[in-house]
């Protein structure tokens, strides 16, 4: 995505906007889909063969939750600022180097928006998830195999507790040999 600044007059605003597609590669493991183009849309201004560039990027993703793999829906607009120097002139510090006239912003975009995508999505704050054994939505309903909590299985008035122990002194002595 490059912009071309040939014609621009020092110090005035010029808008642009373009459109394209997102790559899959951007969800970095997280579950979900891209369910829309790429937007981009902001404004430039050259200041000698230098160029400012302030811009939005907007695109939507339908993620999974991490949890309870609901459907997300998730609306993004992200800032990108930067500052280019035409190839050859002196750079200040922190510009990007940009050729022929054309300032390509797409890394810097993408870079932005890699950074700003969260790292991890939950449909709520308090999402239960899905249970491990039956896989019903625990947000939606409880189930039986619903683990026991740490006070009520306490061992000391647990009467399992004495067969835990043999198992224990006794399981060591046999268990080299049958591995493997
Ligand atoms: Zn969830
Ligand atoms: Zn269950």
């Amino acid at each position: 995505m490059a912009i071309n600044v040939a014609k621009s007059i020092e110090g005035s605003f010029y808008t642009f906007c373009e459109t394209f597609p997102l790559d899959k590669s951007i969800l970095d493991g997280r579950l979900g889909e891209i369910t829309s183009q790429c937007v981009v849309e902001g404004s430039y201004v050259t200041e000698g063969s230098n160029v400012h560039i302030e811009s939005r990027a907007k695109f939507t993703i339908l993620f999974q939750c991490d949890r309870c793999l609901t459907e997300v829906v998730r609306d993004f607009d992200i800032r990108y600022i930067g500052s280019y120097y035409l190839d050859g002139t002196e750079a200040s510090e922190g510009y990007i180097p940009y050729f022929n006239d054309m300032v390509d912003i797409s890394k810097g975009v993408s870079a932005e928006v890699l950074l700003r995508l969260p790292s991890r999505i939950l449909c709520k704050q308090d999402c239960k998830g899905i249970c491990q054994k039956c896989g019903i939505d625990l947000n939606e309903g409880k189930c039986d195999c619903e683990v026991v909590t740490e006070a009520s299985s306490s061992t000391k008035n647990n009467p399992f507790s004495v067969l835990q122990d043999i198992n224990n002194s006794t399981g060591g002595a046999d268990n080299g040999s049958t591995e493997g």
